[in-house]
């Protein structure tokens, strides 16, 4: 888009301060069912989803999961069998290897540290091996402590199109974030922005006709 066009759209819907909360209200009525799409029963079981989601699908982690969680109960429970079987377990997720190094890491972390239990602070859940800040962040996100804002690649590019942020690069773009939606809609942003983006604002053809906030979208097409 021209440079004069953005201005001017920019112009038009009006400073992102603003819009943020009706675009926040307007998406929560939109897509009341907006949740994380993962399947599990505890703190421990969402971990190890999350851990597994890396470079796949929510769909094939939940097929995975359906049996893993039958079997593997408690963390010491990943460390009684030998890694070639739980490699043969997570197979499914791609990256097994690593994923299966690190789960056990994990679990080793967490039986020795922390009691068995999953800790719910983002500086703690970093600590654990092969937990990087997004994983960390929908952890204790999930768990009812959010600390920041995950930033995936729905996130990032409704973000950039609603003018919320210029960058590129999730740290930069989560900085950008935490500083314009409140406080108490860090946990539930992401889900709407997921789900805007995967039923309406899709990357290659966004539905701008059909966006329920497409009058405070600079990036609307209509
Ligand atoms: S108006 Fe279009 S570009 Fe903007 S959020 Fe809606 S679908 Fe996406």
């Amino acid at each position: 888009m021209p440079r004069s066009f953005v201005k001017e759209a920019r112009k038009r819907v009006g400073p992102k301060k603003q819009r943020i909360r009706p675009i926040i209200e307007r998406l929560a009525v939109e897509h009341a069912d907006a949740a994380i799409a993962l399947k599990f029963e505890s703190p421990l079981e969402l971990l190890i989803s999350v851990m597994l989601s890396a470079q796949t699908t929510d769909v094939s982690v939940n097929k995975v999961t359906a049996t893993l969680f039958q079997k593997y109960r408690q963390p010491q429970d990943y460390l009684d069998v030998p890694q070639e079987e739980l490699e043969r377990d997570i197979f499914a997720t791609g990256f097994y290897r690593q994923k299966a190094k690190a789960l056990r890491g994990t679990m080793r972390m967490l039986t020795d540290e922390f009691d068995g239990e999953v800790p719910t602070t983002l500086s703690e859940l970093v600590r654990l091996p092969g937990v990087a800040r997004k994983t960390a962040n929908v952890v204790s996100s999930e768990l009812g402590h959010p600390e920041g804002i995950v930033v995936d690649t729905h996130v990032r590019r409704l973000s950039q199109r609603l003018g919320f942020t210029k960058q590129e690069d999730p740290v930069k773009i989560e900085r950008d974030l935490v500083k314009l939606v409140p406080r108490e809609d860090w946990g539930r942003f992401p889900h709407l922005m997921i789900w805007h983006g995967r039923r309406v604002c899709d990357a290659r053809r966004p539905l701008c006709e059909d966006c329920v906030i497409n009058d405070l979208c600079p990036s609307s097409r209509v």
